[in-house]
């Protein structure tokens, strides 16, 4: 029985309400006054039901489509402005013990290199990462609780908050690591991570067994309720995904929607953001061998979509997507992308040598990060460093009230000024350096409030001057 407060995966994500909602898509993807109907109840920004999304996804009407990525369009200037933040992955250890069919890290693969990084590698690694302009990191890591066990990554976690290097410094790390108990999530929140982001691959417990054979991850319920457990564990700030192509996107789209809404139907408060990674080739691993691959059309549709369904939550995309793709979802909705990524681990220090091969996927945007954020300010986006809200303790519903309340403007607008500008001091080329004094000069005037304008532009002076790290 479908019961979005329940605490068990298999009713909170319930298979048959997950199809219900596709054929409620179905019934209604052509009928014009429904579809006004949900678009009108997008239109006040307070989010759509999983049914009524499927709908929008669904739907084929070309000018109803158009209607609905305008609405997406606008939805995230109103929100989210024009700031993109920026973060870059940190893979920490390859060894892992799980199966999933689908990642050349499973067990079973003898031709990758199995790597671990020790805390002295990553040192060198966060430098590496500091010295691109990075503030904001996502460690990655197998599963593997002999090799990588929760007090590794936690001591790793010590280490990346630890290292000062001229004016760099990581001042948010996100963690991507296996669904886990309560008590390691409570290790995690006081070890101050972000957001704990975990992708469940496919809602459809059916294929999720499949595509996970072996090792602890093939348990479906504990997989799907590592959120809540993260909640019980104290961190609000949690970021949903799915990897499409596994499975049918309707599928995951729908039951995506509906872990958020069981979020916030829990604990008040929604996922804090939303990644939507496709599969990539990898070592071992042909897509092709999946047969739900998406087209770049739906994956935009898909984006838009979750915009206009969930206005608040952040949107994810990485380098897997490459800078053509990244352009248009960027437009339709995406609130973070990540820069300059490597995901070999030890990547970032020095390439590879040839005979060795410790990636997870292949990257398609293999730019460095100055070349991307001269690129988003070429496209009329700021491109942010900013970590202020977790940093002052505006996390789960704490953000979503700054969302809500329309005060974005005065506080992530300034922010992201003023960690731009401590970007183009320390780490710009002289060109992308040029653009970004300009833009800022631009944005400070769209700051709405004066006092706050005031404060900003003194601070403009001091980040010239070499003072860092101001934030509201
Ligand atoms: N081991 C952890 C887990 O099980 O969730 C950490 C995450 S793993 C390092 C990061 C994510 O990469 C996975 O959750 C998966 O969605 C994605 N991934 C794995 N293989 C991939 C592939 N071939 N192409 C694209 N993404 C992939």
């Amino acid at each position: 029985m479908y019961n979005p407060k329940s605490l068990k995966a298999e009713e909170f994500i319930d298979h048959e309400e997950v199809l219900a909602s596709i054929e409620y898509g179905e019934k209604y993807k052509n009928n014009v006054e429904v579809i006004d109907e949900i678009i009108e109840k997008a239109k006040l920004r307070k989010g759509l039901n999983h049914r009524e999304a499927s709908v929008l996804l669904a739907c084929e009407i070309p000018e109803k489509i158009n209607e609905v990525y305008e609405l997406a369009e606008q939805i995230k200037k109103d929100f989210y402005g024009n700031r993109i933040v920026l973060f870059a992955p940190l893979y920490l250890s390859n060894y892992c013990v799980n199966g999933c069919v689908y990642c050349p890290y499973h067990r079973q693969n003898k031709h990758i290199t199995r790597k671990k990084l020790s805390q002295e590698d990553i040192a060198r690694e966060v430098i590496a990462l500091q010295d691109m302009g990075h503030k904001r990191i996502a460690i990655e890591s197998g599963e593997d609780p002999v090799m990588n066990p929760i007090e590794y990554i936690l001591e790793s976690i010590k280490t990346i908050y630890s290292i000062k290097h001229k004016n760099g410094s990581i001042r948010r790390v996100n963690v991507n690591i296996a669904a886990t108990t309560v008590e390691n999530y409570r290790k995690l929140k006081e070890a101050g991570i972000g957001t704990y982001v975990l992708f469940q691959e496919t809602y459809n417990k059916e294929s999720y067994e499949k595509l996970h054979p072996t090792g602890p991850k093939h348990d479906y319920a504990y997989h799907t309720e590592a959120m809540d457990r993260a909640m019980q564990g104290g961190i609000d700030d949690v970021g949903l995904g799915v990897l499409f192509g596994l499975e049918s996107y309707k599928y995951e789209f729908a039951a995506l929607l509906m872990h958020a809404e069981h979020l916030e139907a829990v604990y008040g408060v929604g996922p804090h953001t939303i990644s939507v990674p496709r599969i990539k080739p990898a070592d071992d691993i042909d897509p092709n061998a999946f047969d739900n691959a998406i087209s770049d059309d739906i994956f935009e549709k898909i984006c838009a979509c979750i915009r206009v369904a969930v206005p608040y939550t952040g949107m994810i995309i990485s380098t897997r997507e490459s800078k053509a793709v990244r352009e248009k979802v960027l437009r339709l909705g995406v609130s973070q992308i990540s820069g300059g990524s490597r995901t070999s681990v030890g990547g970032y220090c020095e390439p590879e040598p040839e005979d060795e091969n410790s990636a997870q996927f292949e990257v398609s945007d293999r730019r460095t990060l100055d070349e991307v954020v001269r690129w988003l300010m070429e496209n009329g986006y700021i491109p942010s460093f900013c970590t202020a809200c977790y940093r002052e303790g505006r996390t789960g519903d704490r953000f979503m009230r700054l969302c809500k309340n329309g005060q974005i403007q005065n506080c992530c607008h300034p922010n992201a000024l003023m960690t731009l500008q401590e970007y183009l001091e320390d780490y710009a080329s002289p060109e992308t350096k040029e653009i970004g004094e300009t833009l800022i000069n631009r944005e400070i005037n769209n700051i709405p409030k004066e006092k706050v304008r005031r404060i900003v532009k003194e601070n403009l002076v001091n980040i010239k001057n070499g003072q860092r790290d101001f934030r509201l």
